[in-house]
């Protein structure tokens, strides 16, 4: 007998993903969908009050695909070498894995949220017994729309873009802007602090990597180079600002003007 083909929709705490789930659940088209997240344990504790938020929109359990593994378990396997832009072994080992061991052999289609008018690229599984299947892009859905989604479903954007952070992962995420550390620091002192417990001479070779490639976090919060990261920031904002005249109403509303912002990171993490 044919194994019963299964749905799964891959959760990150960003927005797309959390409006993709609403869209297809009040669509009604995939009624038995598996909702996962891959939980490195250095979430921002808004993603996971989000999560809460939509599971019970959703009305259904969300699972965790990482109960035995974590960020600090696979840094020991790794002797300590932080991950970065070019020795991304965390996506691969905390979401890709993750969601390979959960769906096994059977046949899945993967619901991923791309939206019709980004074109982003990432870590997506190519095993064979899972088709990958793009309907915000099917379904012409841009970013005005994921917005007016997650608004007419009452959840509203993610927390955490109220203090001006723009994706969500692990809190030391190092692909976040130099003015996101600032606003961690300003938010969750105490997070910033353990992000900088992380930096420290590695196992393998004795170095020391900073989640910023050339600043340390104790070097990054000194109070003369906060205020210049932050009038770094406005500068460029302004600048956006004149560029962009015709930008989409939500970063008005969000108070975003990044250039790139939509290009950083990686799909599994922050979509
Ligand atoms: S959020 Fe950043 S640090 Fe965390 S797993 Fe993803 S890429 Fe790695």
């Amino acid at each position: 007998m044919a194994q019963k083909e299964r749905h799964i929709l891959s959760l990150s705490g960003g927005k797309d993903s959390t409006a993709l789930a609403i869209y297809l659940r009040d669509l009604g088209s995939v009624p038995d969908m598996e909702y996962i997240f891959h939980d490195t344990d250095k979430e921002l504790p808004d993603t996971i009050e989000y999560l809460k938020r939509l599971e019970a929109y959703l009305g259904v359990p969300i699972e965790r695909t990482t109960k035995h593994t974590s960020f600090d378990k696979m840094l020991r396997v790794y002797g300590g070498m932080l991950p970065s832009n070019h020795r991304r072994w965390c996506t691969r080992m905390l979401k890709l894995r993750p969601f390979e061991d959960y769906v096994g052999d059977d046949p899945v289609v993967n619901y991923v949220g791309l939206r019709a008018d980004e074109n982003r690229t990432g870590y997506i599984s190519h095993k064979p017994n899972i088709t990958v299947v793009y309907p915000f892009q099917d379904d012409g859905i841009v970013y005005e729309d994921v917005i007016r989604i997650l608004e007419e479903s009452g959840l509203g954007m993610p927390p955490y873009t109220e203090w001006g952070r723009t994706h969500s992962g692990c809190f030391f995420c190092f692909y976040q802007q130099k003015i996101e550390w600032v606003r961690l620091k300003q938010k969750y002192p105490e997070l910033y602090e353990e992000a900088k417990t992380y930096e420290k001479p590695n196992k393998i070779n004795g170095n020391i990597f900073y989640w910023n490639q050339d600043e340390s976090l104790e070097e990054l919060e000194q109070p003369e180079r906060i205020a210049e990261i932050i009038a770094n920031w406005e500068k460029n904002q302004k600048r956006l600002k004149t560029k962009r005249k015709n930008r989409p109403l939500v970063s008005v509303l969000t108070g975003y003007e990044s250039e790139d912002e939509e290009d950083r990171g990686c799909l599994m993490c922050f979509l």
